[in-house]
């Protein structure tokens, strides 16, 4: 006999694609996995070194709860040089993984009842927590705009309800990078219906020119007050199962972080902690630099090998390290001889024919997408793409004939 709020969401659809390749691997199929969130290098060696020694310097204990000083301002420094104006570690609060300073930002924030607006499709534990804070997500379509949401839409979503906005960007899943122009439509909407913004940027490591990733303070100061930014190591540092992100915004709400997190986790693993702040000290930006040029190299041999795709558009994928493949025209002809209908079947036929593993769109409120990472090795990228290719051709094309 499960709580009430257990009914309302379920295992994340990147988890169910984890185990759909994994059991047909265990079947002894060859699986090119192509569904997870993160990229297959080392982390830097900065970092590495920065955890050894914190091992053997006997680092074992309790930190505050909200991470270590030097670490918080560390993090304040970086934003202070991102938003020209200067953040204090008092705004910071060092969290397990971006997850968590989102969790904690939708607690602090959300009462029951309030709305939450979020372009769709989403990361779908944006709208999970929300749900957990007992208030409503309220999507706004984006598939007709190039996975951008248009400030109209935004606007014509708010009601009196409203109490927040989620602005993921580059995002996830669709590689989508917000411009200026739509950043500054959201800040001035925030302020006049007086709205949170929380501001996902744990991709702007990766965006690709021209697209270019800014954060939403430093497009209007006055929106600082409202705006709760979430960062996470896990993606630009190559360290997913580390645990290490970060929320940062006005001193009131991290005291509620600190608060909340101190019933619940306490603080980030403090390895970890030790472990970034070497990094952030010692490396000066180069891993970062190195990372974005490699998958913007993948990115690109990635996207001419789409480029031959006969019923599916190539995706933009401004940002990130995600394509996202729009099938809605291969579904709407095939949906009337019914051997697939959504983006779950093709995900099915894929690792059935491709021997691929994708993500299904369903996971984020888009029946008619897929998401393909390509933060994997060169080699394997090319191999999964081009029998992606073959494969979605293969069902164009036998449609065609069936036609
Ligand atoms: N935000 C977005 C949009 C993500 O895609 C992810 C992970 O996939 C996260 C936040 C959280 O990542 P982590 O908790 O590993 O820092």
């Amino acid at each position: 006999m499960l709580a009430q709020r257990m009914s309302s969401f379920s295992t994340s659809g990147t988890a169910k694609a984890r185990v759909a390749a994994k059991a047909a691997a265990a079947a002894g199929r060859q699986i090119i996995d192509l569904s997870a969130g993160e990229i297959w290098c080392d982390p830097p060696e900065a970092l590495r070194a920065g955890a050894i020694a914190a091992i053997e310097r006997g680092i074992n204990r309790y930190t505050d709860t909200i991470g270590i000083d030097e670490l918080r301002e560390a993090i304040a420094e970086r934003l202070s040089t991102v938003t020209a104006k200067p953040w204090q570690a008092d705004e910071v609060a060092v969290t397990a993984g971006g997850k968590q300073a989102l969790f904690n930002a939708a607690m602090a924030i959300l009462n029951p009842g309030d709305e939450v607006i979020i372009p769709a499709p989403y990361w779908s534990t944006f709208p999970a927590q929300v749900q957990l804070a007992g208030a409503t997500p309220v999507f706004v379509e984006t598939r007709a705009n190039g996975y951008v949401p248009l400030i109209k839409d935004i606007r014509a979503a708010v009601t009196p309800a409203t109490r927040a906005i989620i602005v993921n960007t580059p995002g996830n899943p669709t590689g989508a990078v917000f411009g200026r122009a739509l950043l500054g439509g959201i800040t001035e909407l925030a302020i006049r219906r007086n709205l949170w913004i929380i501001f996902d940027e744990c991709y702007g490591s990766f965006a690709y020119p021209p697209a270019r990733h800014e954060n939403i303070v430093s497009t209007l100061p006055q929106v600082r007050s409202r705006t709760l930014l979430v960062g996470s190591f896990s993606k630009s540092l190559a360290l997913t199962g580390w645990r290490l992100g970060y929320l940062a915004g006005p001193a009131e709400v991290i005291a509620a972080a600190r608060a909340l997190q101190s019933h619940t986790t306490s603080n980030p693993n403090v390895i970890a902690q030790y472990a970034v702040l070497a990094h952030l000290k010692n490396d000066g930006g180069r891993f970062e630099q190195t990372l974005r040029a490699r998958l913007s190299e993948a990115r690109t041999r990635g996207l001419d090998i789409l480029s031959r795709l006969a019923q599916v558009p190539r995706p933009l994928a401004q940002g990130g390290f995600y394509f996202y493949l729009d099938l809605s025209a291969l579904l709407a002809n095939k949906l009337q001889r019914g051997t697939f209908a959504d983006a779950d079947d093709i995900v099915r036929l894929l690792i059935e024919r491709a021997g691929v593993a994708a993500v299904s769109g369903t996971a984020f409120g888009d029946p008619a997408g897929i998401r393909l990472s390509y933060g994997v090795p060169l080699e394997a990228l090319e191999r999964g793409l081009s029998a992606v290719v073959d494969a979605l051709n293969h069902m164009s094309a036998g449609q065609r004939s069936a036609a």
